[in-house]
């Protein structure tokens, strides 16, 4: 299974993919080759919930071709719970911001041809 392969099953469990380094435990989000805190270059997965708050969004009111049949929705930045991580995904249904404020309790419910899939807790 690819990184890529790997990344999709485990949000369509609710879970992030992240990259762990085995000197600092610094966390990374993407396949580096070396520790961005420590230079090191050991890694191994580890598997974080995808809970967290809403850090910022912009609501798609004009999508790409192909994709109208989701608006309105939302390309939501999530706060990861319990690190300094963030990670980027779409949400369902939010067309004004009130919909959605800053800080909302949100989490990974899967993924689709748009990417990681995003809902309210
Ligand atoms: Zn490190």
């Amino acid at each position: 299974m690819s990184i890529k392969e790997l990344l999709i099953a485990k949000a369509k469990e609710g879970k992030v993919l992240t990259h762990k380094c085995t000197k600092c435990h610094h966390l990374h989000l993407s396949n580096v080759y070396y520790c961005e805190n420590c230079g090191s270059k050991g890694f191994e997965n580890e598997i974080l919930e995808g809970t967290g708050s809403v850090a910022t969004y912009t609501i798609i009111t004009v999508p790409p071709a192909g994709f109208e049949k989701y608006t309105p929705y939302a390309f939501v930045v999530l706060q990861l719970d319990n690190t300094n991580l963030r990670i980027s995904g779409f949400m369902a249904g939010i067309s004004t911001p009130s919909d959605l404020p800053v800080g909302t309790r949100a989490k990974i419910v899967g993924f689709d041809e748009r990417g990681i899939i995003l809902k309210k807790q």
